[in-house]
C-alpha cells in the first residue's frame, strides 16, 4: 500500500526543485524570449541575443538548468515545452504580480431582493463581486484573475467574468479540476427542517459561511483531491449543461448563453431551490423567470429529472 503522505512529500520535493529551477530572473527571461519567438523556438545565438547576456558561461549555465523540462534542445536550437508554457500562462494570469481594483460598475441587471441595480466590482483580493449596493445582496462572487481585466472595457470584463465562472463550474461539476485536472467528487449537500429539527449538515462545511450563496438550502461542494481548489457551486448550475434543459428553457424564452449567471434566478435565487429529501438527497430547482411553470429535480449523482416526467 502506498502511503499518500510520502507521495505528497515526494511531490513537494519535486515541485520545489522545479520551482527552484525558475528562481533566477535570467531563466524567466529565457522562457519569455522563446515564448515571443516564431514557433517558440530560437537558435542558441538568437536566444542569447534576445535575452541580452554578455557572459556566455552564465547564459549557458542558466539555459542548461531549464533544459529537459521547460526547454528542449532541438536540431534548430531551443524550444519552449509544455511546462514552460504553463509557467508563462500562470504569470500572464497576473495573480503573482498584479493587483487591480475596478468599480463598482452599474449593471443592466436588477437585484432580486430589492429591485435596485446590481453592480460589478473587482478588488485586490482577486474576487469579482456582483452585488447590490442598496440592500447588500451578494448575487454572485467568485475569484477572477487580473488577466480578465487587462485590455477589456467594463462590459467585456463583466462578460469575461460570467464566461470564465461558468467554465470553471461546469468543469468542476464534471469531476475534473479546472486548475490542475485532478479528481473532484462533487457532492450535493443541503438541509431541510423536519419535525422542528434541521436535517443535513450544510453549515458544518468548511468555509461555507463565507460563501456568497450560503443562504441557499442546498449547494454542491467541490473539493479537488490534488490541489487546493475547494468551493461550492449553486445547484442550478447543473442545469446549464443539460441539453434537454437548455432546449426547454430556450422554448420558455430563457437564452442560457446570452443571459449572465446573475440574471438566472435558478442559479442565484435561494427561493428557487428546495431540498425535497435528504436520504438520498434530492433538490428541486424551480425556474422563476420562465413563462411557464418549470422545475427540475437534481439527485446526488447530479442527474436531472424534469418534474413533468415524474
Ligand atoms: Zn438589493
Ligand atoms: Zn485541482
Amino acid at each position: 500500500m502506498v502511503d499518500p503522505s510520502s507521495d505528497r512529500a515526494q511531490a513537494a520535493t519535486d515541485a520545489e526543485s522545479a520551482f527552484m529551477t525558475l528562481s533566477h530572473d535570467r531563466r524567466l527571461e529565457i522562457l519569455l524570449a522563446l515564448w515571443d519567438a516564431s514557433g517558440f523556438s530560437l537558435s542558441f545565438s538568437e536566444l542569447r541575443k534576445a535575452v541580452g547576456v554578455r557572459d556566455s558561461g552564465s547564459f549557458t549555465y542558466h539555459l542548461s538548468e531549464l533544459q529537459g523540462h521547460f526547454v528542449a534542445k532541438t536540431d534548430a536550437g531551443y524550444e519552449l515545452q509544455y511546462p514552460g508554457h504553463r509557467v508563462l500562462d500562470a504569470i500572464q494570469s497576473g495573480v503573482f504580480h498584479e493587483q487591480v481594483a475596478v468599480g463598482p460598475v452599474d449593471l443592466e441587471s436588477d437585484c432580486r431582493e430589492c429591485g435596485e441595480r446590481l453592480t460589478f466590482e473587482y478588488d485586490t483580493d482577486y474576487i469579482a463581486r456582483i452585488r447590490c449596493q442598496d440592500c447588500g445582496n451578494r448575487a454572485l462572487e467568485w475569484p477572477f484573475d487580473p488577466g480578465g481585466i487587462a485590455g477589456r472595457d467594463s462590459d467585456a470584463m463583466i462578460r469575461a467574468f460570467d464566461r470564465r465562472t461558468r467554465l470553471i463550474w461546469s468543469c468542476a461539476l464534471d469531476s475534473v479540476c479546472p486548475f490542475c485536472a485532478g479528481r473532484i467528487d462533487p457532492e450535493l449537500t443541503g438541509h431541510v427542517h423536519e419535525e422542528g429539527a434541521c436535517v443535513g449538515v450544510i453549515e458544518q462545511l468548511d468555509r461555507y459561511d463565507e460563501y456568497f450563496a450560503r443562504d441557499h438550502p442546498a449547494v454542491i461542494s467541490v473539493d479537488c483531491e490534488r490541489c487546493s481548489f475547494y468551493s461550492f457551486v449553486p445547484v442550478g448550475v447543473v442545469l446549464l449543461t443539460r441539453p434537454a434543459v437548455v432546449g426547454r428553457l430556450h422554448e420558455a424564452d430563457i437564452d442560457l448563453r446570452e443571459t449572465p449567471l446573475w440574471d438566472l434566478g435558478f442559479v442565484v435565487d435561494p427561493d428557487a431551490v428546495t431540498v425535497r429529501q435528504t436520504d438520498p438527497i434530492r433538490a428541486e430547482v424551480m425556474i422563476p423567470d420562465a413563462n411557464e411553470s418549470l422545475g427540475y429535480l437534481v439527485d446526488g449523482s447530479l442527474d436531472v429529472i424534469d418534474e413533468r416526467d415524474r
